[in-house]
This record gives C-alpha cells, structure tokens and sequence, in this order.
C-alpha cells in the first residue's frame, strides 16, 4: 500500500517532509520519497495524502485491559494506538499479548506488567485486581522470578513495599536487567527510588514530596500512616492532606535537584494526566458523554457508581477546592520536570472511571500542552520517548524499514496537537484501516457493547480510589 503527496512528520527528529509517498510493504516501511523518487507499484492500495499529515501509531504508556477484547482492541486501533503499555498483568493480557504478535489477533502490541507487587499487607487486598503482597527480603527476590515466569515483560512496584523489600526488587532486577516500574512508595523518596533503578513513575501523586519544602514533614506523616489490607480509600484520605502541603510548598531549589537527578537517570514519569482530571475535576467527565456508547452496560454503571459514591460523596466544597488546586499543581510540576529535562511519557489508565481505551490519550496529549509542552515534545511523549523506552526502536517512528504503524491525520498536529483526533486513516504492521473500516469497527463496538453478552471484566485497575463494595 502507498500514501501519496503527504506531509510526513517524524517525532524523532521533528524533520517535516512535504508532498511525499510512504511506500509500505508487508509491515514495513519499504520505502518515503517524492512521487519521482519512489514508485508505487500496480495494484497497490492507495491512500491520497495530500493535505494529510502522517506521523507514526501511537503509545499509550499506562493502560489497564478491561480483559474485553472486542471492546478495548479496536478502540486503541481506530484511534490510532498502535502499541499500549499495559500496567497490571495477568494471564489473559499476556495472552493478548502473544496473539497480537502472532498475528492472530487485531490490536496493539503490548509490553505487560508483572502483576502489581506490593507490601503486605496491601492496599490491593479485596478489591479483585491481581496483586502479591511481599513482606520481606527474601520473598520480594522470589516474587521477581515468579512473575517473570508467569510472563511479564517487566515487574510493577506498589506504595507499601518496605524499604527492605523494595530494595531487594531493585537490586533482583539489577543482576537480572530487567525492567522496574510503577508507583512511589510511601517510605522511599523519588530520588533513592530513581538512583535504586526504577525506570518509570506513574501518576503524580506520592512523587512530588520530594520536591516540597514541607517534606520532613510529610515525611514524618507518612510513616505514621496505618492502613489495613485493602483500605485504599482510608489511604486515599490519610495522603490528600500531604497532597496539598506539598503541592502549596513547592520548592524550585529541592525540585532542581531531584529532576536533575531524575534526568541524569533517564527515570520516566507517566503523569497520567487524564486520571488525574476525573478525580480532581469530577464535573469534566460529562464531556465525553459520547464516548459511553462503545462501554458496556456493565462498565458504565459500575463507572458511574464509583464517580458519585466515591469521587462525589462528601468532597465538601473545601476539598473540592483543594482538587482543583492539586489538578493545577500536577501541571506545574509535570511541566517543571519537563523543562528541566525528565523524560515523560503519554499515558491515561484507561480501565479507571471515565478513561477511555485510544479517546483518552488523545486528551492526554492535550493535558500535556496545557503544562506546557510543546506540541511536538507532547506528540514525542507518545511515539519516539515511549519507543526507546520500551526498546522498540522500529516503531514511534515515520522511516525507511521501521514497522508501519502509522496515523493519517486531515490536520497538522503540531499547529494545534487537537488534530490528532482528526484521524483520516491508521495503518497497523501494514495494514490499512481507511475511513470506512475505521467506522465499521466503531460501529462494531458500538453493536457489542449494546448486545451485553461480554465475558465478566477484568478487575485490572487499581490507581484511582475504588469502590471496596463488592
Ligand atoms: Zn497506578
Ligand atoms: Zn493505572
């Protein structure tokens, strides 16, 4: 297949190529050039470009599998999500997973999450998602092994890992060079997490104590916490208070140091900006009323229960206040660390109340510019960063033999980075989903979602307070 004339934009390298054709051959690039220079062969399909702006398939760095595969898959593709990373493992997402890379299912590729190794007791207990609980030293080492047997690409780390047990993972993975990822915990600082290897911070949430003036403070607090398995909500309430201080004690010399120390490690953070907008900013889900089409019943109920009884029950107007205040900081911080050279990731934590499967990275992005990104860093947080991040160097990326995972957009994304929701086209390892099959498969999920004869969700997500019933 072939599209022609186009304005061809590589993240990488922010080089911009106008009026040329992206020759594509089995799940490759075969060859970019102008109409003169690169031949498109008889009985190729053909997509006019001209107009259209073509940058590579997108990553979603933080997503959580609803287990629903006709519901979730072709949502990411026909927004144009091309590769997730998704963030609580289990065995039907490595499934998923293997399939996708055999070529027997249609989706996004996948890197998958160990499931999510916290301290014991966690705060995971009881609420259905898959999660191990390790209390010492040696279990934590164990866990490691176990988890990558069990198929994970990478092991995820959770808030109430003890000091011990959480440098025993860090130092498991070192000798093994694998991967470690996932939330701050509440007794090891951002910066010891970063020197002690781990590659990627999700949220920003337990993350920017460091960077507050108050953080002796906080930090004195936060060893006092006491929470039982499964109190997630309790932990939730008992962190919001430092969530503020630390927030309104935002201090540029500390946070100097430790996004320098950051950078110097090459550590990510995943702000997951979008999740962050629900709970912070509940009254903002109404705007995507018409994205609840292609949920089931189920998910959407279950969604809207969490968001009143959960988000909206007893938030006094001070802490709603409060809210809008941290949602106002996140930006800030995230933006600080951006500018001062910390790597950052576009991800949303699609399975959370209101964050929707390929619609919401595209918010995402939005949210990044809002913290001042540029468009181009912002389209980079979810296309080359994420790439060389995951060590995926053949996609993220429009050139010569890289896998063809591409977007075809009617607007230019970095004059306003809204246009990459304009999708004309998606090309997934070759394959083209023009306008018309993009509508089907929208359509498709829409009659599945209606039908209500889905397999049980998978209770996957665990990063935005939950409801403990049931
Ligand atoms: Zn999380
Ligand atoms: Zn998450």
């Amino acid at each position: 297949m072939a599209i022609t004339g186009a304005t061809v934009i590589d993240p990488g390298t922010g080089a911009r190529r106008r009026d040329v054709t992206v020759l594509v051959r089995g799940d490759r690039i075969a060859a970019i050039g102008s109409a003169r220079d690169v031949r498109v062969p008889a009985g190729a399909q053909v997509v006019d470009g001209r107009g259209k702006f073509v940058v590579p398939g997108l990553i979603d760095s933080h997503v959580h599998g609803s287990g629903q595969e006709q519901i979730d898959l072709p949502l990411f593709l026909a927004n144009g999500v091309t590769t997730v990373r998704d963030m609580n493992g289990q065995p039907l997402l490595y499934q998923w997973r293997d399939r996708v890379e055999a070529g027997t299912l249609s989706g996004p590729r996948s890197v998958v999450a160990s499931a999510i190794v916290d301290g014991d007791p966690s705060l995971l207990a009881g609420l259905g998602a898959p999660y191990v609980e390790v209390g010492d030293p040696a279990a934590a080492r164990a866990e490691v092994h176990r988890q990558l047997a069990a198929g994970a690409d990478f092991i995820k780390v959770y808030v109430r890992l003890t000091p011990q047990a959480y440098h025993a993972i860090a130092d498991e993975c070192r000798r093994l060079g694998v991967t470690f990822v996932g939330h701050t915990p509440d007794a090891i600082p951002l910066a010891e997490a970063s020197a002690a290897g781990q590659r990627s911070f999700e949220h920003v949430y337990t993350g920017w104590f460091d960077t507050a003036g108050a953080e002796p403070e906080i930090r004195r607090r936060l060893a006092e916490i006491r929470v039982g398995g499964g109190e997630y909500n309790s932990w939730f309430n008992q962190t919001h208070p430092l969530e503020v201080l630390a927030a309104r004690t935002f201090d540029p010399a500390r946070a100097r140091a430790v996004f320098g120390r950051l950078a110097a490690d090459r550590a990510h953070q995943v702000p997951t900006l979008t999740q962050h907008r629900v709970f912070d900013l509940p009254e903002s889900v109404a705007q995507h009323q018409d994205r609840l089409r292609y949920l089931p019943a189920a998910t959407r109920d279950g969604w809207q229960a969490q968001l009143e009884q959960v988000y909206l029950a007893g938030r006094t107007e001070q802490a709603a206040a409060e809210h809008r205040e941290l949602f106002a900081a996140r930006k800030r911080w995230i933006g600080a660390a951006h500018r001062a050279g910390v790597s950052v990731l576009a991800g949303t934590d699609t399975g959370t109340a209101f964050v929707f499967p390929g619609f919401s990275l595209h918010d995402e992005l939005a949210n990044l510019v809002e913290a001042g990104f540029s468009p181009l860093r912002a389209l980079q947080a979810a296309t080359s960063v994420p790439a060389q991040f995951l060590n995926l160097p053949d996609v993220g990326t429009v050139r010569r033999h890289a896998i063809a995972d591409l977007a075809v957009l009617d607007a230019d994304p970095l004059a306003d980075i809204r246009n990459t929701r304009r999708l004309h086209a998606v090309v997934v390892r070759g394959r083209l989903i023009d306008a018309d099959r993009r509508d089907h498969l929208l359509r498709d999920v829409e009659a599945v979602a209606a039908a209500g004869t889905l397999p049980a969700r998978l209770a996957g997500c665990a990063c935005a307070p939950v409801s403990v019933a049931g």
